[in-house]
């Protein structure tokens, strides 16, 4: 691993992962972008508390939530009539639960695909699911197609199953496990998508080290859970008790990042840290959420419905629908345009002084509901976790941007930190001693439940 700095993933898999993915400076849709289509819609076979996806199902009464044939010829032409003058294409899936559309539907996607494929075009096919539903022969498709396939999970069982519970109220991890095993055997790239809220915020160690030892993972990533309470009398920028805590937040990703530069760098691969070394070496944002704009990660519904973000599927950011606009004009359109580019532009002015901007941008506006310490609207409800992890990494991000920038591989900060002599000062800029630092086996205080 030479050159690069670590390695990012191949394509993101989440409402977040739109990295390869260029933004086009005219009036016309990128050459490239990405599309989340929800074959079902908000349906899942599942009813975890925090998900924000089953509200969504009151956008479409009485709907029937499945992707018809038609509709899917009619995506499928146009996304690859849009990707005309890109080498790549991604074809995402998403849900709600996307396997609720039944093998066969992927079955025909991938056929479908292969009709459309110019010669030497390079398709990436993705796909986030629960993994309950995974068996046999969904694992083979995958592997058939290369497919990289999302997972979710929350730590081990008894993180996991405190907010991940199936309809009747029961524990799904063990569901999840078989259907991660059918992905292993059967060799299906996976890439762990980790929700990070009230129940595991305090577990970061424990979660990183269940997910490293105990389940073998090399693609993590972290979401934060971030609901806002809409009930009627609910106080102003009030979230659910079930949202992380923005400090907590924070210490979440300090401590896998401490566990992770000791002794995993370029073996385990942490998206916010690959979006972070990115940052520090000056090279595109990977994750949307740290770029300085977005708009080029559309969603798509199942009745062709196109909205500007998979966070914003709301009447206010549908951009048309695919059987009476084109998906390219779509992305392309004035509105997805200044959608993309209020990430910028709307900014406080808190953020513009912040010394870490250039890593964390504001994050993502979905999540820039607070007032700043001047009292000024739209900062994020993160900030504190974000300004304590990027200040936190600094001092490692900058040793492993030189080394990245000499052609050496990042990997190398590992034997910076283990040679540094245990009573001098550790690399990473703490002014602690190497022993009191990370040269130190990170230890989680007990949780008491
Ligand atoms: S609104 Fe922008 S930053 Fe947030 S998830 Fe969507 S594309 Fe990413
Ligand atoms: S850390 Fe806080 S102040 Fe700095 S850019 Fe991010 S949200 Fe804004």
């Amino acid at each position: 691993m030479t050159g690069v700095p670590v390695r990012l993933l191949p394509t993101e898999v989440g409402c977040r992962g739109e990295g390869p993915a260029t933004a086009s400076p005219g009036g016309r849709a990128p050459d490239r972008f990405h599309v989340l289509a929800k074959p079902t819609g908000a349906i899942c076979n599942l009813d975890c508390a925090y998900c924000f996806f089953l509200s969504k199902e009151a956008l479409y009464p009485g709907g029937r939530f499945r992707m018809t044939d038609e509709l899917l010829e009619r995506y499928l032409d146009q996304l690859f009539e849009a990707h005309a003058r890109s080498r790549h294409v991604t074809v995402a899936w998403q849900g709600g639960e996307p396997t609720l559309m039944g093998v066969d539907f992927f079955r025909r996607v991938m056929a479908a695909v292969e009709r459309r494929r110019r010669p030497g075009q390079v398709v990436e096919h993705t796909i986030q699911t629960n993994a309950t539903l995974l068996t046999d022969e969904w694992a083979a498709l995958f592997a058939r197609h290369d497919v990289l396939v999302g997972v979710s999970i929350d730590g081990p069982p008894e993180v996991h199953d405190h907010y991940r519970r199936d309809k009747r109220g029961g524990p799904t991890f063990e569901r999840v496990l078989r259907g991660l095993g059918h992905l292993r055997r059967h060799g299906v790239r996976t890439n762990v998508l980790c929700t990070v809220h009230a129940a595991n915020q305090d577990r970061g160690l424990r979660v990183y080290r269940y997910f490293r030892d105990d389940l073998g993972v090399e693609f993590v990533q972290f979401i934060p859970i971030v609901e806002r309470r809409d009930e009627p009398g609910a106080p102003p920028r009030a979230v659910t008790e079930r949202s992380v805590d923005p400090a907590a937040w924070g210490r979440f990703l300090i401590a896998v990042f401490d566990e992770w530069v000791r002794r995993d760098v370029g073996e385990v691969f942490v998206s916010e840290f690959d979006a972070a070394l990115a940052s520090w070496v000056g090279a595109p944002a990977s994750l949307c959420i740290f770029a300085e704009t977005c708009g080029v990660a559309v969603a798509l519904e199942h009745n062709g419905d196109v909205y500007s973000c998979d966070h914003f599927v709301d009447p206010d950011h549908l951009l048309g629908n695919i059987t009476t606009g084109h998906l390219a004009e779509l992305v392309g359109s004035g509105a997805q345009r200044r959608f993309g580019a209020a990430k910028r532009d709307t900014l406080p002015g808190y953020c513009l002084e912040c010394p870490v901007r250039f890593a964390c941008n504001g994050e993502c506006p979905k999540n820039r509901f607070v007032l700043t310490p001047d009292g000024e609207e739209g900062l994020n409800y993160l900030c504190a976790g974000y300004r304590a992890f990027f200040t936190h990494v600094d001092g490692l991000m900058r040793r492993m941007a030189e080394l990245v920038r000499a052609g050496r591989s990042a990997t190398e900060v590992m034997a910076l930190l283990a040679r540094a002599s245990r009573n001098g000062p550790c690399p990473c800029g703490s002014g602690r001693k190497a022993k009191a630092c990370h040269q130190r086996i990170p230890v989680e205080p007990t949780v008491v439940d």
